[in-house]
């Protein structure tokens, strides 16, 4: 059976308590020789960490190379444990330089930006700058610190939440391919990530400004996100979190190099999946606006010949998964025309 991650939540508001209570969690695991990644946001709950041995910062443009690169360091350094401390793409780094070293990664979440904090999926720059969806290692343990992921950017909680906005349609995309004998469903994964969406659904009329200056909010969304990472790794595969909607998320990266944060760009694809469903495309988009995410093409930049490409390439993201995008395969003409349907 998958192995979930331990999670260990610290709600004081003390910050450098925190930071003697996530060497104390190493120690008991077991870890001697950790290799620090820490971003600047993390320095201070990372700080007990840092006396004990490499230190690394992701430099803004880290990319696959980058991690593989900090992985072999951290064999070098003879180092037991990656222990990532950051935002989601200094977490995905560190799951790569991980599971290029061979040890065990501890991620240490400062923003709830996407829901790979636990899972085995990790989200990285190719060499061209293209963030890519990668399969990598689960992290052994997260250590969540309350009062470090507290007054996180409005848009970072933003799109933690919007990535969350995938898991009904994906679980809908998973029975779709079901029913076509395509894929089992794991009931495990399916309640995971069911229970993943209830915990934030409540709160969908919620300003993210508000949001990030709450802890019962924030410790919500950061349950929620944790609880999706172990639907995926339940299930093996990415699949009861991820389904169209992230297609057209790994679309735009791929033609356009991304243009906003994964959460938010997800959130903008399940106008289109929700769409071919024939869901409630106006409420959805309303939703998205109150929490300031993409509600139309051109928040992302993108003209509507543009997303018709998007739609058209978003199937061949991820060969071999079946979707709502690819049940209605749709020709460029109806492409066109669910894009004027949608935002006319
Ligand atoms: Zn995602």
């Amino acid at each position: 059976m998958a192995e979930f991650p331990e999670v260990f939540v610290f709600n004081e508001d003390d910050e450098a308590a925190a930071a003697e209570e996530l060497a104390r969690v190493l120690r008991d695991m077991g870890v001697e020789a950790p290799f620090l990644l820490s971003s600047i946001h993390g320095r201070q709950v990372s700080a007990k960490v840092a006396g004990t041995g490499p230190v690394e910062t992701p430099t803004g443009d880290a990319d696959q190379e980058w991690a593989a690169s900090l992985g072999a360091r951290a064999r070098e350094a003879g180092a037991d444990a990656v222990v990532a401390v950051g935002g989601g793409r200094c977490l995905d780094i560190g799951k790569l330089a991980a599971a290029r070293a061979g040890v065990n990664v501890i991620a240490v979440p400062t923003q709830l930006s996407h829901d790979g904090i636990c899972s085995p999926v990790a989200v990285v720059p190719d060499a061209d700058g293209r963030p890519e969806s990668l399969g990598a290692i689960a992290p052994r343990a997260v250590f969540m610190s309350m009062v470090t992921l507290f007054g996180a950017p409005p848009r970072s909680i933003a799109a933690g939440v919007g990535d969350l906005l995938a898991n009904p349609l994906a679980l809908k995309d998973w029975q779709l391919a079901a029913g076509r004998g395509l894929e089992q469903l794991d009931d495990r994964a399916w309640d995971l990530s069911a229970q993943s969406y209830d915990l934030i659904r409540g709160r969908l009329d919620e300003d993210p400004a508000t949001w990030s200056k709450d802890l019962d909010a924030l410790r919500n969304l950061a349950d929620a996100l944790v609880l999706s990472g172990m639907a995926m790794i339940a299930s093996g595969t990415s699949r009861p979190a991820s389904g169209g909607e992230h297609e057209i998320s790994h679309a735009i990266d791929e033609l356009f190099g991304g243009r906003a944060l994964h959460g938010a760009q997800v959130a903008f694809g399940c106008i289109i999946t929700t769409a071919l469903y024939d869901g409630d495309v106006d409420g959805l988009r309303a939703t998205l606006r109150r929490l300031d995410l993409p509600d139309e093409p051109s928040k992302l930049g993108l003209d509507a010949d543009e997303l018709r490409r998007v739609v058209l390439a978003a199937p061949n993201t991820r060969p071999g998964r079946f979707t709502i995008i690819e049940d209605a395969n749709l020709s460029d003409a109806e492409v066109s025309r669910l894009i004027a349907d949608i935002w006319s």
